[in-house]
């Protein structure tokens, strides 16, 4: 069974066409400049040469056309009709407090998407859109919607309610949803298994830390607490989100310079993090760290204070589960900065983690890289977001 994986972007379309009974990637690529001038094509079929292609994309629906023309192409193409395609699964980033689970596409559903617009303003419309595209170009083909939100649905109230007053959770749904949720919910489900632990009471914190970061807590593989809340900005210090702040800083940000709300939170969403820690040195990691190194202090504060934050997640998250059997590292920076895993577990002595330098010596594999002896088996898991979609999609329609 071939499964279209789709996540759009408000200017992009991503896709990977995954062959369901090897779980292997038939072809993938991208979409960029959707609705901007130079809107661009690449799709790399697997064992073939990458093909780019400058097109006109005014929407998400041209963007489509031009994947499925590219994917059924006799020279660059890796199937010969759209029936081959059994389902589409789409990344959808807010369910709100509709969905407990991924399902698949009906008229309700997108209208409980367009309900949530005002929580995902960014990317729920992209989303929508891509669903719509696809019902479109391949009428009668399922769409599932997978939720980044719905891994974040098992926390108990203690762990999702903000202690704010009790009608804005009745009349807004505000509460903590949690992100990154098909991250989590894929790598905390594939480290039980890794890690040979008790598949209904494994402890596993998880650590997604890439340009944007979030640490989960699951007991075997249900979500009990996540560090992002009812947007993507609270929780680690990001590549560009401050993460944690007292909301007290908007209000005095707004006084002294005038500034109304959506533009403080615009700065604290896009320029703060390790690129505004730095003063401006840069939102990525590798940047941060080269720049540390040739004497760059508020870089050096900036690494600092994100792998604190870490550590800080890392033992109230053991303190709520009572206790951690794996702690895994995943993304960008978890799986690829040895540096930063090291110095993370280094801070984690308290719980009997032991890190072994030459397992930890490594990029991108799953791997154990703590000591035999160690307490706490600790991890890297290379996330795969698309799988994880491809396989709730056929959990539901295959
Ligand atoms: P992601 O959002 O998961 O794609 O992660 C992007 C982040 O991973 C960027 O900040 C990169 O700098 C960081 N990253 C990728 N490779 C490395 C590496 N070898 N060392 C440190 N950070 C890295």
């Amino acid at each position: 069974m071939k499964v279209l994986v789709l996540n759009c972007g408000s200017s992009s379309l991503k896709y990977q066409l995954i062959d369901m009974d090897n779980e292997s990637v038939i072809a993938k690529g991208l979409c960029e400049r959707i609705g901007i001038e130079g809107s661009k094509l690449t799709h790399k079929p697997t064992g073939k040469d990458t093909f780019k292609k400058e097109a006109p994309m005014p929407t998400h629906t041209e963007a489509i056309k031009l994947v499925m023309d590219a994917l059924m192409d006799p020279e660059h193409g890796v199937i010969k009709d759209t029936s081959e395609i059994s389902a589409i699964g789409h990344r959808v980033l807010h369910g709100g407090s509709k969905f407990t689970e991924s399902t698949v596409v009906d008229e309700k559903v997108k209208q409980a998407i367009r309900d949530c617009f005002d929580l995902g303003p960014l990317h729920n419309p992209a989303n929508l859109m891509g669903i719509e595209a696809c019902e479109e170009a391949m009428p009668g083909t399922p769409n599932v919607a997978v939720f980044d939100t719905t891994f974040g649905m098992s926390m108990p109230e203690k762990a999702y309610m903000y202690a704010i007053p009790h009608e804005y959770y009745d009349k807004y749904s505000i509460r903590r949803y949690g992100f990154h949720g098909t991250s989590h919910m894929f790598v905390s489900g594939e480290v039980l298994k890794f890690c040979h632990l008790d598949p209904e009471k494994g402890k596993v914190i998880v650590c997604h830390l890439g340009n944007g970061g979030s640490i989960s807590a699951s007991i075997g593989g249900k979500c009990v607490d996540t560090s992002m809340g009812l947007t993507p900005l609270e929780g680690l210090i990001m590549g560009t989100r401050s993460g944690d702040i007292d909301p007290a800083v908007v209000q005095f940000i707004c006084n002294k310079e005038g500034r109304d709300v959506n533009d403080v939170l615009n700065m604290l969403n896009k320029k703060s993090g390790v690129l505004g820690m730095s003063g401006g040195v840069s939102s990525d990691f590798r940047d941060i760290e080269a720049a540390r190194a040739e004497g760059n202090r508020l870089a050096g504060v900036a690494l600092d204070a994100f792998i604190y934050r870490v550590v800080k997640y890392i033992g109230a998250y053991t303190a709520a589960m009572n206790g951690v059997d794996a702690i895994a590292f995943t993304a960008g920076v978890g799986e690829n900065d040895i540096k930063t895993r090291k110095r993370i577990c280094e801070n984690l002595s308290y719980l009997g983690v032991k890190i072994d330098d030459e397992r930890n010596n490594v990029r991108g594999e799953a791997r154990v890289i703590s000591a035999d002896d160690s307490k706490v088996q600790v991890v890297l898991y290379p996330t795969n977001e698309e799988l994880a979609i491809a396989r709730e999609t056929v959990r539901l329609v295959g």
